[in-house]
Parts: structure tokens; C-alpha cells; sequence
């Protein structure tokens, strides 16, 4: 069994201390150091104040990258560049830069995974809108998270925009609502003459992100090029 080491960055955030804890309970994985741009301490890991800093000094196979729109471009470029895999959660890339970096990460021969969304029912709350939209000319997405969240639309709702777009001349209208309470939440409701059909997906806690992260993590391993989205890792096939 070959060990997959990993370093984390936004390691003290919500998804970071989640994914760290999920990743120690599993034999094949070993995290050997974290990032957080506070320099904060842990107990028996090492911490860097950067991806750079960190894998200069630490060989990593992976990078799992919970942190910021701000920085999480940066931190794929410094992960593609030293040679370490990057599996990124953080949201808010514009799909200009996920483009520059699969070019980068092409060049360089590293394979990789941009996930809007780790949850495996949201994927396939979008897939189903993907299908669905080749038969209704209007559409409304409805996406729900916790107040402090930055980006807006979501992600996932830009996503499914997008996807439900290539099959299909539909017209479509993104409405956020961020509200204490939220974790992540998504409605597709589609309209027809006399019918509206409604695709819900309700993530109730972030527990919800971590079997589609560790598959990722696992599959990254295989891949020589920078995948975006989880479902180009699950058969989706009808
Ligand atoms: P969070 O709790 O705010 O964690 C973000 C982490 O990044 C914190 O440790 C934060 O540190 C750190 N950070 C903030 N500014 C930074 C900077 N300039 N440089 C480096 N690190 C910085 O947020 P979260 O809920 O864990 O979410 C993290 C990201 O994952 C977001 O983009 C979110 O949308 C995304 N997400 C994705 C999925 C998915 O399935 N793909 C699921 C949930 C969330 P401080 O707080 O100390 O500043």
C-alpha cells in the first residue's frame, strides 16, 4: 500500500479541521503538514505560513486546499510547480483561471481536482438539472449559505448554470441567499406549461464534503491532468 502524503492548507478553517480530521482516520493517507497564514500551532504537525513555504520543505503527493478565493489560485500554482497534486475545495475561481491552470498543470504533467462541491448529492442534484434542462425553456436556481460566506452565486450554482446550459438554449436566473442557519443548499426549479419540476439538494452539515474529498484525494493519484468538477470521477453514465 503506497502511503499518499498530504499537506493541508487552510488548515484551522471550518473544512480544514474537518478534512484533517476525516484524513487521519484513514491507513493509506498521512498528513505531513498543515498551512495557515496565522502561523498558528499544532499539536504534533508542522504548520507554514505558505503552500510554497510548506512544500519546499515537505514532499507532499497531495495538496488539499480549503482557504480563500483570494489566495487559492496562488496556492495551485505553487503546488503544480513543486510537483504535489493539488485537490482544492475553496470555491470562487473564475473558470478564466481554472483554465490557466490546467494549462499549467498540462505542461507540467500533474494531475489535479478543482471540486466546487465535495457533496456527492449535489453532483448529482446537478446532473439530473443538466438532464432536466433539455426539456423545459426556463429555469431558477436557488442556492442558500451561512451569511459570511464570500462568493455569490455560489459555485455550485454557477456550475450547474453552466452545465445546464450546454444541452440546452435554456434561460436561467441565479438568486443567493445567505442567512445564519445555512449550510449549503440548492433548488433547480424548472417550468413548463402547467407543471414546475423541482431538483433540491440540502448539505445538513459538512460531514456531507468529506466521502467525495477522500475519493478525490484517492484519485488524484491516478490522473495526469487538472480535472474540474467531481463528477468527471464518478460514472454518470444513464
Ligand atoms: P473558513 O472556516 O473561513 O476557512 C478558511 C480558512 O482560510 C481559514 O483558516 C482562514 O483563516 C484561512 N484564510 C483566510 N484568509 C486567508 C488568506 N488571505 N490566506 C490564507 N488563508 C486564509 O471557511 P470554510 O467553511 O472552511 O470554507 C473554505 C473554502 O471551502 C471556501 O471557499 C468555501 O466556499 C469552500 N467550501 C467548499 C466545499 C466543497 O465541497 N468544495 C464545501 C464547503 C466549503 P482565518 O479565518 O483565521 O482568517
Amino acid at each position: 500500500m503506497t502511503m499518499i502524503r498530504i499537506v493541508i492548507s487552510g488548515a484551522f478553517g471550518k473544512m480544514g479541521q474537518l478534512a484533517l480530521e476525516h484524513i487521519q482516520k484513514r491507513d493509506d493517507f498521512e498528513v505531513v503538514a498543515l498551512v495557515d497564514h496565522k502561523g498558528r500551532a499544532h499539536p504534533f504537525l508542522s504548520t507554514y505560513f505558505t503552500v510554497d513555504e510548506a512544500l519546499r520543505k515537505e514532499s507532499a503527493h497531495v495538496l488539499v486546499d480549503f482557504t480563500t478565493p483570494e489566495v487559492v489560485y496562488e496556492n495551485i500554482i505553487a503546488a503544480i510547480r513543486h510537483g504535489t497534486r493539488p485537490v482544492v475545495g475553496t470555491t470562487g475561481l473564475s473558470m478564466g483561471e481554472v483554465e490557466t491552470l490546467q494549462a499549467l498543470a498540462a505542461e507540467k504533467k500533474i494531475g489535479g481536482v478543482i471540486a466546487p462541491n465535495f457533496a456527492l448529492g449535489a453532483i448529482l442534484m446537478m446532473r439530473f438539472s443538466e438532464i432536466a434542462a433539455r426539456y423545459y425553456s426556463h429555469a431558477e436556481i436557488i442556492e442558500g449559505h451561512r451569511l459570511t460566506k464570500r462568493d455569490k452565486p455560489s459555485g455550485t450554482a454557477a456550475y450547474t448554470d453552466q452545465l445546464m446550459k450546454t444541452s440546452s438554449p435554456i434561460q436561467t436566473e441565479i438568486h443567493s441567499v445567505r442567512l445564519p442557519g445555512l449550510v449549503a443548499h440548492q433548488a433547480v426549479v424548472f417550468g413548463g406549461e402547467g407543471e414546475i419540476l423541482t431538483i433540491r439538494h440540502d448539505a445538513l452539515s459538512r460531514e456531507s464534503f468529506m466521502p467525495g474529498l477522500l475519493l478525490a484525494i484517492e484519485q488524484v493519484m491516478e490522473r495526469d491532468e487538472l480535472i474540474y468538477g467531481l463528477e468527471k470521477l464518478l460514472d454518470l453514465s444513464l
